[in-house]
């Protein structure tokens, strides 16, 4: 694929997808990106360099039928990222699985109606891979979650059908376009936005004094730039298919608190009791019914258990190379800080 051509990228205004729009015009490629609101509201989009001249905005929702249309037109390939990444909703079927579900395949039906469409690449997430890791297994491609459900870590659960959906799709219609998912681990990184994300709002919580210790938790992560990248690469790679985990390295809570502290942040309010062991996780599991409801299922299907995944397809395959996640951390720290996230102390 050479640049010119355009490339639709879907939920254009959000944190991943602002950093895959940025890599793509550095890229010379045509970006149309879908947004909810005017141009006007982007401006971390709009002044991108090359943007002027590459960028086009267009507004589109998930739930509103036929309105991708108009933004694939003349594209080569389609990213689909718009989905909401949020944990805590009132409503699992309204605010999360719907539009993660129906909008994959409003999408999907969109670029079937776009002869121009050769690949559609879905940002998809370990979410659909498991949500009660096995501690003694290393997670693979082959593996999906099978346990979320509406009431079960729900955003788990609307991520996997959707991705499951989207299989499904391509096995009974047969578009005259390929598919490929990219299934990244906890995204983070500056952001070039001001909203936070959900990831780093988890970093923030943990300097912030949310949780009363460490508690026996790991979390697979991956630079922003990196999950970017991997989704440029499996459009650039005319092999590419299936799915790819796109995750750099597992890190405990312990590991995350220490690797904090050590970088001079020991003036935020970072969890100091370890409560990792037994004893600890049997009491965090108590104080799990305290959270808001997903955050205490997300705990309690959690804690204990430890998460390995594999990261060699998209390393084989893809020639994806990965930043070390500690490095990213810190960075989203500083931007967080920047976007007044967490207070400046000094
Ligand atoms: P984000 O910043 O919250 O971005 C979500 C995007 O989806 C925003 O552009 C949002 O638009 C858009 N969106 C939500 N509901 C929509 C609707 N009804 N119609 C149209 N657009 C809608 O989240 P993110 O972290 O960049 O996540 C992007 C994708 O990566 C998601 O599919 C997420 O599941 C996946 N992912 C993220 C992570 C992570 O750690 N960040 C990890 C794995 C997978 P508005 O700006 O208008 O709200």
């Amino acid at each position: 694929m050479t640049p010119e051509q355009t490339v639709c990228v879907t939920g254009a205004s959000g944190y991943l997808a602002s950093h895959i729009v940025k890599q793509l015009l550095e890229k010379e490629y045509r970006v149309s990106g879908t947004v909810r609101r005017a141009p006007s509201a982007y401006p971390w989009l709009t002044s991108l360099p090359e943007a002027d001249n590459r960028l086009e905005l267009v507004i589109a929702d998930l739930l509103n039928e036929g309105s991708f249309n108009g933004a694939m037109q003349g594209c080569s390939t389609v990213m689909h990222t718009a989905s909401p990444y949020v944990i805590n909703v009132k409503n699992p079927e309204k605010d999360l699985l719907d539009p993660a579900l129906k909008g994959t395949l409003e999408v999907l039906t969109a670029a079937m109606k776009t002869p121009s469409v050769k690949r559609v690449i879905l940002t998809s997430s370990v979410a659909a891979i498991t949500d009660e890791p096995d501690s003694s297994k290393i997670l693979t491609e082959e593996d999906w979650n099978t346990r979320s459900s509406l009431k079960r870590n729900p955003y788990h659960y609307a991520k996997t059908m959707a991705e499951r959906a989207a299989w499904e799709f391509m096995e009974k219609n047969r578009p005259g376009f390929s598919l490929v998912c990219i299934n990244p681990s906890m995204v983070t990184g500056p952001s070039l936005g001001p909203a936070l994300n959900t990831t780093n709002g988890m970093i923030r919580d943990i300097m912030s004094g949310v949780y009363p210790g460490i508690m026996d938790l790991n979390w697979g992560f991956v630079d922003a730039g990196d999950a970017a990248e991997a989704h440029i690469l499996a459009m650039e790679t005319p092999e590419a298919s299936g799915r790819y985990i796109c995750s750099a390295k597992e890190l405990h809570m312990r590991d995350l608190v220490a690797l904090l502290r050590s970088s001079g942040l020991n003036r935020y309010q970072l969890p100091k009791l370890d409560l990792s062991g037994p004893a600890g996780t049997a009491l965090m599991k108590v104080l799990s019914w305290t959270q808001p409801r997903n955050t205490g299922t997300f705990i309690r299907t959690h804690i204990g258990h430890s998460v390995h995944y594999s990261n060699t397809r998209i390393q084989q395959e893809l020639g994806l190379t990965f930043k070390p996640v500690e490095e990213s951390i810190i960075e989203a720290v500083e931007d967080l800080i920047r976007h007044l996230h967490l207070p400046e102390k000094r």
